[in-house]
Order: C-alpha cells, then sequence, then structure tokens
C-alpha cells in the first residue's frame, strides 16, 4: 500500500483525534484505505464512530448510481455504455448466454434423438419432435395463423 505523505498523516491524525468521521469518511477525505484509518485511530487510542452498516441490497445501489453517475457500465465498471447504462456486450451477454443456453439443449436433444419439446420421448425419424409435440406445434401454428385473420 501506498504510504501517506506526512501533510495526508497530518490530517489523518488531527481528523482522528477531532473524530471528525467514522474510519470510512476519514479515509475518504484524506484519501486512504477504512483500514490504515482504524489502523491510526488505535495507535492514538481513539475510539472512532462505528461505521454505518450498509445492507447489502443498499451497498449494489449505491454502486449502481455511483457507476451511472460516473459514466461508466454499471455490470462490468469497465467501459462507458454509447446508450443506457450497460455497455454492448454486457447487455449482450445475457442475451447471448440465454440464447445458448436454449440452442444447446435444443442440439443435444436432437443429437440423443429426443422430442426437443418436451424432452421425454425419443423424436419421429428424420424430425426433431415427437407425435404428439409435432401435432401440438402444427395446431399452434394453425392457431396464431387463424387468430391474425
Ligand atoms: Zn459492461
Ligand atoms: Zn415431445
Amino acid at each position: 500500500m501506498a504510504r501517506l505523505s506526512r501533510y495526508k498523516l497530518a490530517h489523518l491524525h488531527q481528523l482522528i483525534v477531532e473524530r471528525k468521521g467514522n474510519a470510512a469518511t476519514i479515509a475518504r477525505a484524506v484519501g486512504c484505505a477504512p483500514s490504515t484509518v482504524t489502523r491510526h485511530a488505535l495507535l492514538l487510542g481513539v475510539a472512532l464512530p462505528r461505521m454505518q452498516v450498509q445492507s447489502r441490497q443498499g451497498a449494489i445501489m449505491a454502486r449502481y448510481y455511483r457507476l451511472k453517475a460516473e459514466g461508466l457500465c454499471v455490470s462490468c465498471a469497465k467501459v462507458a455504455p454509447a446508450k443506457g447504462v450497460k455497455c454492448r456486450k454486457c447487455r449482450l451477454g445475457k442475451v447471448q448466454h440465454r440464447r445458448n443456453v436454449v440452442a444447446s439443449r435444443y442440439y443435444r436433444l436432437k443429437e440423443a434423438g429426443t422430442c426437443v419439446s418436451c424432452a421425454k420421448v425419443p423424436a419421429i425419424d428424420g424430425q426433431v419432435r415427437c407425435t404428439d409435440c409435432a401435432a401440438y406445434q402444427r395446431a399452434s401454428l394453425r392457431n396464431t395463423r387463424c387468430s391474425s385473420d
């Protein structure tokens, strides 16, 4: 960890002695890690006010708003999104993942010769669905066609 400059150290000690805040707020004011503040407070024999315990949800929202305010992707925090709150990669990531899951199930069942719809019974020869599912599929296709008229 980077050593604090003499100026920062004096500032840090002053804030601790005056109990200007808890470890987190003093750390932010001086620009060091909260653990450094705690260590120095211990050395100085000062009991700092307790840090506010933030709920997990609160921490998540705080991160979200901080990244949003900084104009960074709220998911990876690495790049600035062109629009919205997530970068292209993170936005597509979820959709792509879902697509992969669906596709892999399809090919796995197809390879095994199992119906890709119900995954319970073997598919009809040369097709990807069983008799029931194929019939159901045809019926539902017909229904959507009729209802669109
Ligand atoms: Zn991202
Ligand atoms: Zn089936």
